[in-house]
């Protein structure tokens, strides 16, 4: 293909995207294919002489379209929200273009100064402590992790090199080894796993602390664990909290937990995957008091903040936390400007060398929608979901399981886990609407997450209309 192939093609390509996405609730929203349907659709080798584009485009419907779920679709309703909006995916078209591996400064500078001022944007807009901007001299600042799992990774590992250094000062005879067996990290009960699994990466003990009645942790409870697990001769070291929980969207009281762990040495690391972006709408904010206790902080903008996969963004206080923990340096990575002081380089804050120039989709997503256009697109989502509950709390059948406070709604029918499972799967199985379940103090719990952009109101009122009426049906099947 050349150029002005390329320059047709892509037309075509962004006409078909275009259509695709204006007309995607024509779609069902959950596909038919049984497992292993798409092997016996293609050859078993790739093609050993060049094919026409037109053959593969059409391919595009024949095979792939049958498989996909459609995420962005107004009837999507499960885990939560992936974003998606045109300016980011312009603006990854323009990163696939650059194409750079911006692992250094030298290796794309802009690539990299433009990811250092948009998380300062982005951090701004969150008022966050002046402690985790980048500015000019500060010591703190913003990375793009491909996801928040790997940010709570680079965080535990982080924290852990710190912990055996600090050890280390005090006793300079201890080996690493025996100072990795005491560590102890913790996190709440409703963590996601990937937190747990940092755990199980890291090497390192992770108890999960008890929440409240809110689903949410305290600080007495993490307290007194921390207590009993000094006294047993283990080092904390590490909490992840949470704000935002995914099962139900539950808020850590992370004012009461930060000073406990700032007094006991503990890395304090915030995991706000998923409510994270609505910390820039003023009436949201009073959620993340506390982060001046923390470490580091992380969220999604690649869940709700219209910037399409993968943007994941954390800060921390002290750049050289992180850096210290990773830095390598061979010669053929070096540069004559990284010792200068003035430049960062990436490559030291992550788990992977190369990385894309994500950056650009946030400052296109940002300065086409302005922080009004991005708040308004929360709030929206947001009142979607208070609809929804209203239409639940309406009909007596039914229960709500937890707080609304952003766009999910955890919500089951009065009764046994087994008429809620027979509920989840009608609804599933008849793929109008397109929802997961999750575990609430041992019930099974229904979540709707108000996930695409171009969900209305409309479309929750039919969401509604259609699950009371397969309510209607399952209670009238003589098992129930
Ligand atoms: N943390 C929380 C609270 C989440 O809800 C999720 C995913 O939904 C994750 C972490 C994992 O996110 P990622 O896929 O970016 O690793």
């Amino acid at each position: 293909m050349d150029a002005a192939e390329f320059r047709r093609r892509g037309k075509e390509m962004v006409d078909y995207v275009a259509d695709y996405l204006e007309n995607i609730e024509k779609r069902q929203v959950y596909p038919d294919v049984e497992p292993g349907y798409l092997r016996s659709m293609i050859p078993t080798e790739a093609p050993l002489e060049p094919e026409l584009y037109e053959d593969v485009i059409k391919d595009v419907e024949r095979v792939i379209m049958p498989g996909v779920t459609h995420w962005h679709s107004p009837y999507f309703y499960a885990y939560f929200p992936a974003a998606t909006s045109f300016p980011a995916m312009l603006a990854d078209m323009l990163c696939g273009a650059i194409g750079c591996i911006g692992f250094s400064w030298a290796a794309s500078p802009a690539c990299t100064e433009l990811e250092t001022v948009m998380l300062d944007w982005l951090g701004k807009m969150l008022q966050l402590p002046e402690d985790f901007i980048a500015g000019t001299h500060g010591h703190g600042g913003g990375v793009i992790q491909g996801t928040a799992s790997e940010a709570t990774l680079v965080a535990l590992l982080a924290a852990r090199c710190k912990a055996v250094r600090l050890a280390q000062a005090s006793d300079p005879a201890r080996t690493e080894a025996e100072i990795f067996s005491k560590l102890v990290a913790y996190t709440s009960d409703q963590a996601h796993s990937s937190v747990e699994r940092a755990g199980l990466i890291g090497g390192v003990r992770m108890r999960k602390v008890p929440t409240d009645s809110k689903y949410a942790v305290k600080g007495e409870t993490l307290k007194n664990m921390v207590e009993e697990d000094k006294k047993a001769g283990l080092i904390p070291f590490f909490f992840c909290a949470t704000l935002g929980t995914t099962p139900s969207c539950a808020f850590d009281h992370i004012t009461e937990l930060g000073p406990i762990c700032n007094a006991n040495k503990i890395w304090m690391h915030i995991d706000a995957a998923y409510a994270g972006s609505a910390f820039i709408c003023p009436e949201f904010r009073p959620l993340l008091n506390g982060v001046e206790f923390a470490d580091s902080f992380n969220f999604n903008p690649h869940k709700w903040l219209l910037v399409n996969f993968d943007c994941s963004t954390l800060w921390v206080k002290k750049r050289s936390d992180i850096i210290g923990a990773f830095k390598m340096d061979p010669l053929y990575l070096k540069h004559e400007n990284q010792e200068s002081g003035l430049v960062t380089d990436y490559r030291h804050w992550q788990i992977p060398l190369g990385r894309r120039f994500r950056s650009l989709k946030m400052w296109f997503v940002f300065r086409l929608y302005g922080l009004t256009g991005l708040q308004a697109h929360i709030r929206k989502q947001v009142g979607l979901a208070k609809e929804f509950e209203s239409l639940v709390k309406a009909d007596k059948r039914f229960e709500i399981c937890a707080d609304v406070i952003m766009g999910l709604v955890c919500f089951r029918l009065q009764g046994s886990n087994e008429l809620n499972k027979a509920l989840l799967k009608k609804i599933n199985d008849a793929k109008q609407i397109h929802l997961v379940p999750c575990q609430l103090s041992g019930s099974f719990v229904l979540r709707f997450a108000i996930c695409a952009r171009t969900t209305e109101s409309r479309h929750v009122q039919e969401a509604w209309q259609h699950i009371t009426q397969l309510t209607f049906e399952l209670l009238q099947e003589p098992c129930h």
